[in-house]
């Protein structure tokens, strides 16, 4: 019991030092208490819940949405498997391959309605049917409803109390057993959200990822003592026999709580700080084998809590964990309230893809564990706005980087090579990322909807990351910030929709942008600014008949002129529209620079000089990182053909190729 009380100590200590979050920090619609036991050799979990939930809609609530997320594993009429057969038209889908025994699901035993102020109690179970709300059934088991008695009164609060059992699948995604390691995410009968007397309770599809009521978590997991447990929130108890612990953790202010027990993991802790920022426990849960990585991760994890708390909010809870799954285990990078999971793999332990890793999932703490707009309805707003802050993050913390690419893959006969010192190489990855899916589909739409899964990623992440990199540019990095902030101050733990960020951008931009972000999110426009035109010639002089009657006179030859007529034509081959910079180099090497509004389809800068140009370039600080061809952003005057030659202005056409021809073989 000693044990306990030092915890208890810690813990108390730890919210007081840092006392950044409290119950009454966000709107606390759900009050979660789970105690939980981990069957390793079956290797399911018992659960007993009680679930708080308060009313906040207007009107009355007469049934009640629950997410069953580990039934996605269930069988092959899940949406889960019918979205990854759907990709693979030629090869086996996954549940081909899967053996029936290491599937999972989730069973609901008992389902008791208590109302406050009242000692009766219903039994809900009769009433369970699975199917989500505006959806027909269509045997996926991932969303089921409750049907009330009596409608619930807003304001009113209920308690819900459910006994299940979730058997883990041998690690699909994200989730299950690896050998003797458990990663328990999306494990509980969690409600749905009710959102302007609406439920949004999503099925659970391969494509888009997860939202929630914020609230507290209360739960205890009774697990073997052989095993290493970490969990969301802080550890306030844990108490030892038998062989068996009972730990419990409690977290304020969260919306999901996810949970490891694993035979392999060692347990390394590091303490936060920077300057104003408030202190974090670090705790990370790292395999024995990369164990030698325990400082790359840990200082990438600190280099994301430092930028992403300068540039949005400081991250307020007082642990973080960082699980390292196990090697091949498909429980991925992932982002969970106050925990987040990274898997060492071949191809990021020798480079920075690990850091990006890293700083990608911490980053998610910010977007959707603290802000959390729904990340199956706008998919963008998450990941978009984390994957532009990660590769910010690397370039401000990792400064220029190796770039490595492996091309023939999938021959087994890979072929890796490094680029140094590429500097904005994280975006230009974003870039090279985007491009073959370039007009496939719009950004803004739920994650279900695209056209197939690569397309939902490279619009989602790449893409969405490279409109705000292009918004920064246009609009300058400080203003960008202080949209980033201010987006992240008002709509901490408020659920922000695409609107509430496209009316910060319209608050702080010096310039109109509704078209721009209309055209960037919400249809298939591409972006190409070329220079079609240079030319430096001289002036036509006189040559002919000039005057009449008897003052006519011929001038035969052109009158000679040491000046040039200098003409540059500027092309929009793209629909979308933005006001693009242009940098005219002269052949005594003066630089002259130029906004163009981007508007006309083309446009033409024509003036004397005494001296020619030598090279034009368009967007030369690449702003417009949605440009999708590069090879004509910049041309030499033709009639210079040794400098045509030159490969120094044209290294972004050269960049380009590359990338066409590593995609072509990747
Ligand atoms: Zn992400």
């Amino acid at each position: 019991m000693k044990q306990t009380v030092v915890l208890l100590l810690l813990a108390l200590l730890a919210a007081t030092a840092s006392s950044q979050v409290t119950p009454q920090s966000c709107l606390s619609v759900v009050d979660y208490r789970i105690a939980a036991t981990l069957n390793p050799s079956e290797q399911t979990v018992q659960g007993k819940m009680t679930l708080r939930w308060i009313h906040t809609g207007s009107q009355p609530v007469s049934e009640l949405y629950f997410h069953a997320y580990p039934n996605a594993f269930k069988n092959a009429s899940s949406h889960f498997f019918r979205d990854e057969a759907r990709w693979q038209p030629d090869g086996k889908a996954l549940i081909d391959i899967l053996p029936a025994e290491e599937l999972g699901y989730m069973e609901i035993h008992s389902c008791i309605l208590r109302r406050h102020g009242s000692s009766e109690s219903t039994d809900l179970l009769p009433s369970l049917d699975y199917r989500a709300p505006g959806v027909e059934p269509d045997g996926d088991q991932t969303v089921f409803v409750l049907e009330l008695p009596q409608p619930v009164s807003p304001g009113a609060t209920i308690d819900v109390n459910m006994d299940f059992t979730t058997k883990l699948p041998k690690s699909i995604l994200r989730s299950g057993y690896h050998n003797r390691t458990f990663f328990v995410s999306q494990w509980y009968p969690k409600i749905g959200f009710l959102e302007a007397d609406a439920w949004h309770c999503r099925p659970y599809h391969r494509d888009g990822e997860f939202f929630g009521n914020f609230g507290s978590f209360t739960v205890e997991l009774i697990v073997p003592d052989d095993l290493t447990v970490a969990a969301t929130g802080v550890l306030v108890d844990s108490v030892s026999s038998d062989g068996i612990t009972r730990y419990t953790y409690q977290q304020d202010c969260v919306h999901d709580f996810a949970w490891t027990a694993g035979a392999d993991y060692q347990v390394m802790r590091r303490q936060f700080t920077f300057n104003e920022l408030p202190s974090v426990e670090l705790i990370l849960l790292v395999q024995s084998a990369n164990r030698s990585l325990a400082d790359r991760i840990f200082q990438a994890t600190e280099n994301a809590l430092k930028y992403y708390g300068l540039w949005t909010v400081p991250y307020p809870y007082p642990t973080l964990t960082i699980v390292d799954a196990p090697w091949r285990s498909q429980i991925g990078g992932m982002e969970y309230p106050t925990l987040f999971t990274i898997e060492v793999t071949e191809n990021n332990i020798g480079t920075l893809d690990l850091e990006s890793l890293i700083v990608h999932e911490c980053g998610h703490q910010f977007w959707y564990g603290m802000v959390a707009n729904d990340e199956g309805r706008f998919p963008w707003l998450d990941e978009g706005l984390n994957s532009y802050s990660e590769s910010r993050v690397m370039n401000a913390a990792y400064g220029p980087r190796t770039w490595r690419h492996t091309v023939l893959k999938k021959s087994g006969f890979g072929i890796s090579f490094d680029l140094a010192d590429v500097r904005f190489a994280p975006r230009l990855q974003q870039w090279q990322s985007f491009l073959p899916a370039n007009g496939r589909d719009i950004i803004d739409q739920p994650a279900d909807r695209f056209i197939d899964h690569s397309s939902y990623m490279k619009n989602s992440y790449s893409k969405a990351a490279l409109v705000f990199w292009t918004l920064e540019g246009v609009i300058g990095e400080e203003i960008f910030t202080e949209i980033i902030k201010t987006f992240s101050q008002r709509y901490q733990f408020a659920h922000p929709k695409p609107k509430d960020i496209f009316d910060i951008v319209r608050e702080k931009s010096p310039i109109e942008l509704d078209h721009f972000l209309e055209q960037a999110f919400r249809s298939g426009a591409r972006c190409d600014y070329a220079v079609a035109e240079v030319t430096s010639r001289t002036p036509l002089g006189e040559k002919g008949f000039y005057g009449s009657g008897k003052d006519r006179i011929l001038k035969t030859e052109k009158t000679a002129d040491e000046s040039f007529i200098n003409r540059v034509v500027l092309q929009r081959k793209g629909e979308l529209t933005l006001p693009v910079d242009i940098e005219i180099s002269l052949e005594n090497g003066e630089i002259l620079r130029q906004t163009w509004d981007g508007k006309e389809l083309w446009h033409r800068i024509e003036w004397s000089s005494s001296v020619a140009i030598q090279k034009v370039e368009i967007d030369p600080e690449r702003k417009i990182m949605l440009d999708a061809n590069l090879s004509n952003n910049a041309r030499y005057r033709k009639s210079d053909s040794s400098a045509a030659l030159k490969w120094s202005g044209l290294w972004m056409g050269w960049l380009q190729h590359l990338f066409e021809v590593m995609a072509f073989f990747s």
